[in-house]
């Protein structure tokens, strides 16, 4: 079959052209990287969950007035969206201390935040993402002073909404990674939610156990992937109607 002009490959995602100006099409690939892509490996299905279930969370903001770049599901691993201009920044909330902000402020993992803490990453790979503050975002020119309040705004709201939506699946989220981008509409502009949000950009850990049901199973060598991910997409309601079997079958396109 003739597949639509390839626009760009990341680590978990390439991006196609689109049936109609304005669009694109996210595919949603099974490779997983971390820490900056000095680990690879594979997990088998990911790609179809994490579709799933980014359509699923940005359907439900949609839903509630935050808007995203998602239009619609084509097939088991990939969406139309809109194309927007990227914001070269990732946002990343926190509500509980991990990861990097324990490692680098010595906070235990697992300790609560007096409140849900914003940070901003530079997004380069080349740089390995470092940590900005809103002076070199604005000095810079990568968002202006309006654009960096929408972010602030809409990140609390995703935050609130979707702390909502996983803790009534007795998951906690813990932090999460949004990145943003411009969509144009003639001369008037908004910024909207894009990429993914899925369990490769977030902490999501069992509310009882607090077991991870994230990438950090991967990352951190902890086994159980794929069952993790397919937990989180169980939880939500949205595994396949044949369950795992389906995940692996063939795909068309729409
Ligand atoms: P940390 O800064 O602790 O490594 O990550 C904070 C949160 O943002 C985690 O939920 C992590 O999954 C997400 N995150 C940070 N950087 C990236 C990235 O480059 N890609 C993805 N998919 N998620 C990220």
């Amino acid at each position: 079959m003739a597949r639509r002009r390839q626009l760009y490959e990341g680590k978990a995602k390439i991006l196609f052209e689109g049936p109609e100006p304005g669009t694109l099409v996210q595919y949603f690939k099974d490779d997983a990287t971390a820490f900056n892509a000095q680990k690879k490996g594979v997990i088998t299905g990911k790609g179809v969950l994490n579709n799933r279930i980014s359509e699923y969370i940005m359907m439900r903001l949609g839903e509630i007035g935050v808007p995203t770049h998602f239009v619609r599901r084509l097939n088991m691993r990939e969406q139309l969206i809109r194309e927007v201009e990227i914001i070269p920044l990732e946002v990343v909330v926190r509500n509980v201390a991990a990861g990097q902000m324990s490692t680098r402020l010595g906070i235990a993992e697992g300790t609560q935040l007096p409140r849900s803490i914003i940070e901003y990453y530079y997004k380069n790979d080349q740089l390995g993402d470092p940590m900005v503050a809103e002076e070199h975002i604005t000095a810079f020119g990568w968002a202006s002073v309006q654009d960096l309040d929408d972010i602030m705004a809409l990140a609390l709201r995703v935050n609130d909404f979707c702390s909502g939506l996983f803790l009534g699946v007795g998951i906690r989220l813990v932090d999460f990674k949004l990145e943003f981008g411009r969509l144009w509409d003639n001369e008037e502009m908004r910024i909207v939610v894009a990429d993914e949000i899925s369990p490769d950009s977030c902490r999501l850990w069992d509310v009882k156990t607090n077991e991870k049901l994230d990438k950090d199973r991967f990352r951190r060598d902890l086994g159980k992937v794929e069952e993790a991910y397919q937990e989180v997409a169980r939880r939500l309601g949205i595994l396949p109607e044949a369950g795992v079997r389906d995940l692996k079958g063939p795909e068309t396109m729409q």
